[in-house]
């Protein structure tokens, strides 16, 4: 199996990335941020619990984040590879899905980690504020927390890859288009 983690911070364009990604390569796709969207929309329990910390650009505590990411692994078969957006977030969300994995035999081959700068970042979710209806989206306070929160928290999950030699760093700036080429080349290797 094919399965990769796509890396960046908030607003990197890991989504629309993905998209590109699952059509070439048919992976099953994993964002722990639209399935929090999924259960918030729902009203579920989970969806409730979650509500509080997305809203502030917090993380979700860690144990939800895992034991969703968990459940929804082992709800699918015939599966070419999983594709994880959004997760992991934390060094314990990352050992989390190695153990998970382990279990079925089959590992991490890759990260790829995309690259934007801060400003671009912030224009970028401003902009997409404005039609996403992303609470989260639409204060300045909150984004700049997000970022803060993937610089302290979300970093060092890069390093975790990293020394398994398994990190590959893509320059996110360019046309959709552009990076996906570089994505691709990249994900060819692994
Ligand atoms: P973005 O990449 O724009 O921040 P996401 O859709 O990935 O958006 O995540 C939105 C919010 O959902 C996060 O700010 C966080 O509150 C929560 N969330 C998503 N994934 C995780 C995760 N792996 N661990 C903890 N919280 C998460």
């Amino acid at each position: 199996m094919l399965n990769i983690v796509l890396f960046g911070p908030p607003g990197a364009g890991k989504g629309t990335q993905s998209e590109n990604i699952i059509q070439k390569y048919q992976l099953t796709h994993i964002s722990t941020g639209d399935l929090f969207r999924k259960h918030l929309s729902e009203g579920t329990e989970l969806g409730k619990l979650a509500q509080k910390y997305m809203n502030e650009g917090n993380l979700v505590p860690d144990d939800v984040v895992i034991g969703m990411v968990d459940d929804k692994i082992n709800q699918t078969t015939n599966s070419k590879g999983f594709i994880f957006d959004g997760f992991p977030r934390t060094v314990a969300q990352a050992e989390a899905l190695d153990v998970v994995l382990e279990k079925k035999g089959t590992p991490i081959k890759g990260m790829i980690a995309l690259f934007v700068e801060d400003e671009e970042l912030i224009k970028r979710i401003e902009h997409r504020g404005k039609t996403s209806g992303r609470a989260d989206d639409q204060d300045i306070e909150k984004i700049h927390n997000r970022i803060n929160v993937y610089k302290n928290e979300t970093l060092p999950v890069m390093d975790y890859y990293q020394k398994q030699g398994k990190l590959h760093e893509i320059r996110g700036l360019g046309t959709v288009e552009e990076i996906f080429e570089r994505i691709a080349t990249a994900i060819d290797t692994l």
